[in-house]
C-alpha cells in the first residue's frame, strides 16, 4: 500500500494552511476535511474582519474557500470525509475512515474545538447574526449595543470585560449565585460599572427574526421567565477539543489539549504534530490557527527529511 509523507487531519485555518505549505513542499499531502463540516468553525460566522490582508473583511466561509483552493492549486489531495480511527504509534502510522485504510510517514492533527453551545431554540440560527462565541472577534461589532454573557467562570469575565469597552451594558447571565471565575476576574468584573449580573438565572431562548433582539430568561429559584432587550449573545460556557481520535495515544493536558513541545508543534509521538484549537485555548483565532499550522508543516517537513 502506498505511504504518503504526510497525512493531514482537519481543515479549518490550522489543517488547510499545513496543506498548502506541505503542497508547496512537494510533500503531496492528503487532507482529511471532514463530512460534514469541512472548512472548520469559520464556515459558521459571517464577517472576519481580523482575519490580515483584507481590509475590507472577509465572510467566514468565502475565507476557508479560498484557503481550500489555495491548498488544492499547489496539489494537495483533499477528501471530505471523516477519519474514524488512527494508530499513531505504528510504523507507518495508519488513518481509516469508514471506508478506507491510509498509511502515512507523518501526520498533522488539525481537529479545531467544539464552542459548547446551550441548546437553546434559535441559537443556531442567529449564530453570527448576534449570537457569538468569540468577543475578540465580534465584540466590535457592537458598538453602544446591549449585551448579554452567558457563563461564569474566567473566559466569561474576560470576554464581559472586553466587551465593555463596546457595549452600553453588558448583563452575566450565571446559573448559580456566585461566580466560578478566580478571585481578581470577579473583582475587575464587579467593579466594572457597565458589567450588571443577573444571578440564578438561565437562558432558555433567543429571540429575533434576522438577528438578536433579546434573550429569554428563567429564574431558577421562582421558575419566572422574562426578557432581556439584547442585540448580542455571548456565550462564554467553555469549549471541548476534539481529541476522541487520538485521546489514549497523543499526550494531552488536563483540560484534553493536544501537549506540544511549544515552540514547535511535536507531540509526544514521533512523527506526530498538532496545531490550531485542538492544541491552543489561549488564543484561538483563525490566524493563529493558521500559523500554527504552517509550523506544523514545516515541523513535519523536517522531520521527514531527519527521517528519510
Ligand atoms: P477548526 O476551524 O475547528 O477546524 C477543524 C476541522 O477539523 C473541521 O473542519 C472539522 O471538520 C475537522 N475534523 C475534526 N475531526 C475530524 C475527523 N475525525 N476527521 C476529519 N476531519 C475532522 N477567529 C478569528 O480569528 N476571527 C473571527 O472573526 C472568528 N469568528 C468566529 C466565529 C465563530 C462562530 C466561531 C465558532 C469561531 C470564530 N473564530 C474566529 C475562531 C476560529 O474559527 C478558530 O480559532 C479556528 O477556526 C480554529 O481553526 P482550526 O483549524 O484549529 O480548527
Amino acid at each position: 500500500m502506498d505511504v504518503r509523507n504526510v497525512i493531514i487531519i482537519g481543515s479549518g485555518p490550522a489543517g488547510y494552511t499545513a496543506a498548502v505549505y506541505s503542497a508547496r513542499a512537494e510533500l503531496k499531502p492528503l487532507v482529511f476535511e471532514g463530512s460534514v463540516t469541512a472548512g472548520g468553525a469559520l464556515m459558521n460566522t459571517t464577517e472576519v474582519e481580523n482575519f490580515p490582508g483584507f481590509p475590507d473583511g472577509i465572510m467566514g466561509p468565502d475565507l476557508m474557500d479560498g484557503l481550500r483552493k489555495q491548498a488544492d492549486r499547489f496539489g494537495a489531495e483533499l477528501i471530505a470525509d471523516d477519519v474514524v480511527e488512527v494508530d499513531l504509534t505504528a510504523d507507518p502510522k495508519v488513518v481509516k475512515t469508514a471506508t478506507d485504510t491510509y498509511l502515512a510517514r507523518s501526520v498533522i492533527l488539525a481537529t479545531g474545538s467544539g464552542y459548547r453551545e446551550l441548546g437553546v431554540p434559535n441559537e443556531k440560527r442567529l449564530s453570527g447574526h448576534g449570537v457569538s462565541w468569540c468577543a475578540t472577534c465580534d465584540g466590535f461589532f457592537f458598538r453602544g449595543q446591549d449585551i448579554v454573557v452567558v457563563g461564569g467562570g474566567d473566559t466569561a469575565m474576560e470576554e464581559a470585560i472586553f466587551l465593555t469597552r463596546f457595549a452600553s451594558s453588558v448583563t452575566v447571565v450565571h446559573r448559580r449565585d456566585e461566580l466560578r471565575a478566580s478571585k481578581i476576574m470577579q473583582d475587575r468584573a464587579f467593579a466594572n460599572e457597565k458589567i450588571h449580573f443577573l444571578w440564578d438565572s438561565e437562558v432558555v431562548d433567543v429571540l429575533g427574526e434576522n438577528k438578536v433582539s433579546g434573550v429569554r430568561v428563567r429564574n431558577l429559584k421562582t421558575g419566572a421567565e422574562t426578557d432581556l432587550a439584547a442585540t448580542g449573545l455571548f456565550i462564554a460556557i467553555g469549549h471541548d477539543p476534539r481529541n476522541e481520535l487520538f485521546k489514549g495515544q497523543v499526550e494531552l493536558d488536563d483540560e484534553g489539549y493536544v501537549k506540544v513541545e511549544a515552540p514547535t508543534t511535536r507531540t509526544n509521538l514521533d512523527g506526530v504534530f498538532a496545531a490550531g484549537d485542538v492544541v491552543d485555548h489561549i488564543y484561538r483565532q483563525a490566524i493563529t490557527a493558521a500559523g500554527t499550522g504552517c509550523a506544523a508543516s514545516l515541523d513535519s517537513e523536517r522531520w521527514l527529511a531527519e527521517h528519510g
